[in-house]
């Protein structure tokens, strides 16, 4: 009775192979003839086929002629290249409940822009953004997976809305049990009155619990004390740039000594010292130290160039206007009345100091710092346009000095490196999320082609070029 059994379970294992042989093998979705992009190697592997199921690709194997497979979705990419989606490592969603709704709709903007993670860098809108990541989840919205901080750390009495004010090192305990409570994905600490003791202290208690960190620091404490604490991520480049001072002891000290004088040193001024005693020894010796201690920068070069032209562009006609809100608009007043009062020596230093932060970007990548692309779009930041400002963050870095392929790595797997989602996001690899750009060109050839987008997958739901637009016009204000 036993062998029969055996012999019965047997010969069922067997005709079913054989079906499963004969039968073409069933998936929801089915890319053939596609160039692989490995961003990690910076090699394109042609002629792959991609088996995407229930939002993971499943399989990457090599397309075969007369292979057929059963799916509702088949997409021959023949003469395309697929990337992994695009990572924004620096956005915000913000400017308060008015601006609830605005803001809700440039989410969408991403997803046309090939942009399917964002890193939201703190503000006041965090349980709308957890409702907004349910209903993208569910389908009910489109819009990007968010990464977010959910309101700024900073001193008391804080310029942005909606930040937890702390003010002496005693308060850091609840102010991260309050992050904690909310649920946040790291900790976003601001420098508009956040003293330097606490500074560090949030940083040291927040990688004591485990919880990744992020910010803009006083320049009473040094990056390099933040990175000893632990410190994930360092935002844009004034930070990294103090540290190539060859007088940044020195210049720190005299800092905080003004600090509660009636002259405390401005920012400016001190970047202007910092201007003149950078030195490129000192500083790639601190970018060696970056590296060793895992920390991670978002240059955000885009937004700087865009800032620092602002007395002399005319952005009213640009064309992505049309997809921000009038009340998003209405931020953008802040930083043009400031530029505008800007005195041409201001203008002067600002457009040397970005050309400095250019050079800082090969060297930091020669020195093995891991580098983010970040827009800073959001409310406040004019004319930083959500989606559009990654590609041009992606062109500046590459005319900083970087190739193509290290570019696109700051854009997809640095991103999921430093937040600790590599397993499942940041490359096309098989067991990965199928979060997914097929572009027209080579992006390696030319950065640019970033832009040429031909699909989006997110989570293996396929939007094509014309469904893409589509989605651009209804979010036309
Ligand atoms: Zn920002």
């Amino acid at each position: 009775m036993k062998l029969l059994t055996t012999l019965a379970l047997f010969l069922y294992t067997f005709l079913l192979a054989g079906c499963a042989l004969l039968q073409p093998s069933t998936h929801d979705l089915v890319i053939t003839n596609a160039n692989v992009v490995d961003v990690v190697s910076g090699k394109v592997f042609p002629g792959k086929t991609l088996l995407v199921d229930a939002g993971v690709i499943t399989d990457i194997t090599d397309t075969k002629p007369g292979k057929t497979y059963k799916s509702d979705t088949t997409i021959d990419a023949q003469g395309k290249y697929i990337i992994p989606g695009l990572w924004d490592n620096h956005i915000h969603l913000r400017g308060g409940m008015a601006l609830e709704e605005e803001n809700k709709r440039l989410l969408p903007l991403y997803i046309a822009n090939g942009i399917t993670t964002v890193r939201d860098a703190g503000g006041d809108l965090y349980p709308a953004i957890r409702q907004w990541r349910d209903e993208i989840a569910a389908e009910k919205l489109v819009g990007p997976r968010i990464i977010s901080a959910g309101p700024k750390l900073d001193g008391p009495n804080p310029i942005w809305e909606g930040s937890i004010p702390v003010a002496t090192v005693a308060d850091v305990p609840a102010a991260l049990d309050s992050l904690q409570r909310l649920g946040v994905d790291f900790v976003k600490i601001y420098d508009s009155t956040i003293s330097g003791e606490v500074f560090l202290a949030i940083v040291e208690q927040a990688e004591a619990r485990g919880m990744k960190t992020s910010g803009h620091m006083p320049f009473t404490i040094t990056l390099g004390e933040a990175i000893d604490r632990g410190l994930d991520i360092t935002e844009h480049l004034y930070y990294a740039f103090k540290a190539g001072s060859a007088q940044e002891d020195s210049l720190t000290a005299l800092v905080r000594k003004s600090t509660y004088t009636d002259q405390p040193i401005g920012f400016y001024t001190a970047l202007g010292w910092v201007y003149s005693s950078y030195d490129t020894t000192t500083a790639r010796q601190f970018f060696q130290r970056m590296a060793k201690a895992n920390t991670a920068v978002v240059p955000t070069l885009h937004i700087s160039r865009v800032l620092n032209n602002l007395q002399q562009d005319d952005h009213s006609t640009d064309d992505y206007l049309a997809y921000i809100g009038p009340g998003i608009q209405q931020t953008y007043a802040r930083r043009f009345d400031s530029a505008k009062r800007q005195s041409a020596e201001t203008v002067q230093f600002m457009r040397d100091l970005n050309a400095r932060f250019h050079t800082m970007v090969p060297a930091m990548q020669q020195a093995g710092v891991t580098l983010l692309a970040g827009s800073d779009a959001g409310a406040y930041n004019s004319y930083v346009y959500p989606g559009e400002s990654l590609h041009k963050e992606l062109e500046l870095l590459v005319e900083a000095g970087l190739t193509p392929a290290q570019a696109l790595r700051t854009a997809t797997i640095n991103g999921a490196n430093v937040m600790g989602k590599a397993q499942q996001y940041g490359s096309v690899q098989q067991g990965k999320v199928a979060d997914l750009v097929i572009l027209d060109n080579n992006p390696l050839e030319n950065i640019s082609h970033t832009q040429g987008i031909h699909t989006v997958i997110f989570g293996g739901k396929v939007y094509t070029a014309e469904e893409l637009e589509h989605l651009l016009e209804s979010q036309k204000e």
